[in-house]
């Protein structure tokens, strides 16, 4: 892509409305404009990389046989009635229509995708199901001071799971977990799976999973060497006491942001909605159902947070909306080596535009695409190859590029 195509433009200083990392750097980065609090637009830059998560999120959740569906956002009021959500859950964005009907945006979407499958679930052989959809929800959250991290307007993965026993469940979490923990750690991130109250109606144990950053919203215990982890707001331990896991570590406290989570539902939706299915002895049951989010949009917002220096965004390779930015300074052509790159299958961000070396060099470092590279007259025929991370550029010709972008620097 040439830069001087590119639908976004770089600001030198931060707005003045936003208090975060994330917001600040992907506002004057030109990945996202701001409409109100909690709701954003995502320019080109933007939405590539929220793409790239929500694929990352998307081949995870196909490889343990989720199968991706897409739900409405607009909700009839009766089905938030069945479940009681209308009177009981506060972040309810509530409509009404010019004829008087009134609607709920979707904020979960239980309500939907419980009636949904157990229409198509007859037996047990039908069991287990596990659908998910990648989609904006709506929350009326009264602090959405935290850039992408709190939306009005938010972008989730939401998978809900359908099973015919308690223990077919457990042995699905399993398996959700490990998926979990994958995508967190490819997005560039290490979470931690926390155990937390069920939420409003149920007294079952949820897991967070939760990654240090001082912008989050949660505080966590956590274990220095085991992988226990609490949610202060539950936890029964102090900081500094025993791990109650492995007895041997310290417990340390730390700001964490909730990435994902999981819920047993038990049978609650399947009550409501009074959906059953035939059991192997050949009565009628509810199933037992599991709910598991991940805030893809959070996510974005968590990476920029953890990645970053006072020049700019650092971006994991996974995730970057281009793996290389070409600059090409002065009087020189880079032409070549971006039409070299492309044949390469090398995504590239060209910096074709009439702009000084010191600009194009400032940019660069607050966009954050992971490798530099730059033609100029001083390069002599080669190309400078640099990692955002690293000092030290290095001179190679097009044809040793792609080699020498393989060394991994770490972010
Ligand atoms: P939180 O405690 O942060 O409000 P939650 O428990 O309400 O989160 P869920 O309803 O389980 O979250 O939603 C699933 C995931 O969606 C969360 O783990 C989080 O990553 C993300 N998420 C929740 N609320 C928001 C929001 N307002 N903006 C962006 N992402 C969100
Ligand atoms: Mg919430």
């Amino acid at each position: 892509m040439r830069q001087s195509e590119l639908f976004t433009r770089v600001e030198r200083n931060a707005p003045k409305d936003e208090a975060t990392v994330n917001a600040q750097l992907l506002h004057r980065a030109g990945f996202v404009d701001k409409l109100m609090s909690g709701v954003y637009s995502y320019l080109p830059l933007g939405l590539q990389v929220l793409r790239n998560i929500e694929q990352i999120v998307r081949e995870e959740m196909n490889a343990i046989g989720g199968q991706e569906v897409l739900m409405p956002v607009l909700h009839p009021k009766s089905i938030w009635e069945k479940s009681g959500g209308w009177d009981r859950i506060d972040v309810l964005f509530k409509l009404e229509s010019r004829t008087g009907k009134e609607y709920a945006l979707g904020q979960s979407e239980e309500e939907v995708v419980t009636p949904l499958v157990m229409k198509r679930v007859q037996t047990y052989q039908d069991l287990p199901l596990a659908v998910y959809q990648i989609h904006w929800k709506f929350r009326d959250e009264l602090r959405s001071k935290s850039g992408l991290l709190r939306g009005v307007e938010f972008f989730m993965k939401d998978m809900y799971s359908f099973h015919e026993s308690q223990e077919d469940f457990d042995r699905f979490y399993g398996i959700v977990r490990k998926a979990y923990l994958k995508i967190f750690e490819r997005a560039g991130l290490v979470a931690k799976a926390t155990e937390a109250s069920g939420g409003s109606f149920s007294e079952k144990i949820s897991y967070e999973f939760m990654v240090l950053t001082d912008a989050g919203e949660d505080d966590i215990l956590y274990c220095d060497v085991c992988e226990f982890c609490v949610n202060v707001t539950i936890a029964k331990q102090a900081v500094g006491s025993a791990c109650p896991g492995c007895k041997q570590g310290k417990l340390h406290k730390a700001r964490a942001s909730e990435v994902g989570n999981v819920f047993d539902l038990g049978e609650k939706y399947a009550k409501d909605f009074d959906l059953t299915f035939v059991g192997r002895d050949k009565k009628k049951h509810h199933p037992v159902m599991g709910c598991y989010g991940v805030g893809v949009s959070r996510l974005m917002g968590v990476v920029v947070e953890k990645f970053h220096d006072e020049k700019g965004i650092i971006w994991p390779e996974s995730v970057a909306p281009f793996r290389a930015h070409l600059l090409e300074l002065g009087n020189a052509s880079a032409k070549e080596v971006y039409d070299y790159l492309q044949t390469q299958g090398v995504e590239v961000l060209y910096d074709d535009r009439n702009a000084s070396a010191g600009e194009k060099f400032v940019e660069a470092d607050l966009i954050g695409i992971p490798w530099r590279l730059v033609v100029s007259e001083k390069t002599g025929g080669k190309v400078e190859v640099k990692h955002r991370t690293s000092k030290d550029a290095k001179l190679v010709t097009k044809e040793e590029l792609v080699n020498a972008m393989k060394i991994q620097t770490k972010t």
